[in-house]
């Protein structure tokens, strides 16, 4: 890193034992040193400096009774990272694994992956490191009044409009949804990934998985290739891995293996998407059941072994860092020719080093999953107009949306000398619009 590297140092000191956060902000910063160089009024308004800093952090205790009368205290946590093209926007993720790190991160990516949608969103994230699993419905549900409870004091439909993420589905945004009404008599559109009966957009539940799938579709095609045909592994089985499956299987792929954390499985002739639907979506269960529906199928415990599996395209659907430098270059040895993250964060920067090095269609987080916010944007558009607009509607605007973005970050990538480098295109052309808006809104002494 050249002039920037200043900017980093700091925010290594100043967010000790942070790592996925100093991981994403070097990824960026790396990205943006030419257009530092292009744009000296932006460093010396501190544009550069300000933007590796949140706005706003709220750190909060989030006690609740389970079923045993036995009291629990978790931490809650919302990062207000940007406000600068429009209000706080992003998920709420429920997972053991939570910090202040990993929210971070997450939010400063955020930032980035708003802007590239096109739509008036500003970044952040929020979440706590309760664990849904294992808890009954009320348990859930008292976690999530507890949360809502302190969360509500700070967001609105026009500060702050978080989302779900791992952990959060359409369960945990209703108890939370209904939480925030009940405190603020309001009936706003504070959160999206609602219930289609209570303000929620068509689409939103594929959205992220389809997006990815429009995104690495124009991707492919810009090399002459498509999804007709190809062999595809798909890490996952929550949300984005199941409507990410649906739309390879609808473009003529075919999706051999999926995870969850325990292990994978892999089926030769296919997933079979319903069987899977009803396990997790329906029964909430183990990914390892498949085979017990699907005979030929196979299960292996342990997750990483997934990318060892010979394919065409892997889309990396679960986790951050899910793929290493070791799984990256098994993937590129067997063949794998093109790599889209519908997770975020989910290749370490040494796997991004080799896609990078071999030339491999490479989709990074933030330009390619970017369609489950966009899509949560729509539904803030429907929510002010108090009007739902129709599956082929929303389904129309999200494919625009991926293949401008698709476009955005490929043109970002070439302008500024580095050719099919999507990574640094997405980081170039997300800063852009948000810098601008930054540096036009002055420094707040
Ligand atoms: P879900 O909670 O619905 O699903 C997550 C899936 O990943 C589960 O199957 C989970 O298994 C699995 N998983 C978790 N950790 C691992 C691991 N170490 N190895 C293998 N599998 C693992 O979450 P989503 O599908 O919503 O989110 C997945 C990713 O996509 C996250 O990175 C999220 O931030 C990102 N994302 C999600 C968006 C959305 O709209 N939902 C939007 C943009 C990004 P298990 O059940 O065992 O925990």
């Amino acid at each position: 890193m050249g002039s920037l590297q200043k900017i980093m140092d700091q925010v290594v000191k100043r967010n000790p034992g942070e790592p996925e956060f100093h991981q994403a902000v070097a990824e960026v910063l790396e990205s943006l040193e030419v257009v530092a160089e292009k744009h000296p009024e932006w460093v010396k308004a501190g544009v550069f400096d300000r933007i590796v800093e949140p706005e706003r952090q709220i750190i909060f205790r989030v006690p609740w009774v389970d079923d045993n009368g036995n009291v629990h205290v978790n931490r809650g946590f919302r990062i207000q990272f940007n406000s600068a093209i429009g209000p706080y926007k992003g998920g709420l993720r429920l997972h053991p694994s939570v910090n202040a790190s990993i929210l971070k991160f997450l939010g400063f990516e955020q930032i980035f992956k708003n802007s590239l949608t096109g739509l008036p969103i500003g970044g952040g994230k929020g979440g706590s490191d309760f664990d849904p699993k294992g808890k009954s419905d009320n348990e859930v549900m008292r976690f999530c009044q507890s949360f809502m409870t302190e969360l509500s004091k700070h967001i609105g439909a026009d500060t702050d409009v978080p989302a779900g993420d791992i952990g959060t589905g359409a369960r945990e945004i209703g108890y939370m949804y209904g939480q925030y009404k009940r405190l603020r008599n309001e009936y706003t559109g504070v959160l999206t990934g609602k219930g289609l009966t209570w303000g929620g957009s068509l689409v939103r539940t594929e959205a992220t998985g389809y997006g990815l799938c429009y995104f690495m579709d124009e991707a492919l095609k810009a090399k002459g290739k498509s999804f007709k045909g190809t062999t595809v592994v798909v890490s996952g089985s929550g949300n984005v891995a199941i409507y990410a499956t649906e739309k390879v299987h609808q473009l003529g792929g075919k999706v051999v293996a999926l995870s969850d954390s325990n292990g994978y499985i892999y089926d030769p002739e296919g997933i079979k998407l319903d069987t899977v639907k009803q396990l997790k979506e329906v029964e909430r269960k183990r990914i390892s059941e498949y085979v017990n529906i699907h005979k030929n199928a196979i299960y292996t415990e342990g997750c990483s072994g997934i990318w060892s599996i010979k394919c065409d395209i892997a889309l990396p659907c679960a986790t951050q860092n899910e793929i290493d430098g070791k799984s990256a270059e098994l993937l590129v040895k067997n063949g794998c020719y093109a790599v889209g993250e519908g997770a975020n964060m989910p290749s370490t920067p040494e796997a991004v080093h080799i896609y990078l090095n071999n030339k491999i269609i490479y989709g990074p987080a933030k330009a390619a999953n970017a369609g489950g916010v966009a899509t949560s944007a729509l539904e803030m558009s429907q929510n002010s107009m108090r009007y739902s607009w129709t599956f082929e509607e929303v389904d129309a605007k999200l494919k625009d949306i991926m293949v401008n973005i698709y476009r955005n970050a490929s043109a970002a990538a070439k302008e500024y000398g580095m050719e099919d480098n999507l990574v640094a295109g997405a980081n170039i052309a997300g800063f852009l619009k948000v810098a601008t808006a930054m540096y036009a809104h002055g420094i707040a002494y």
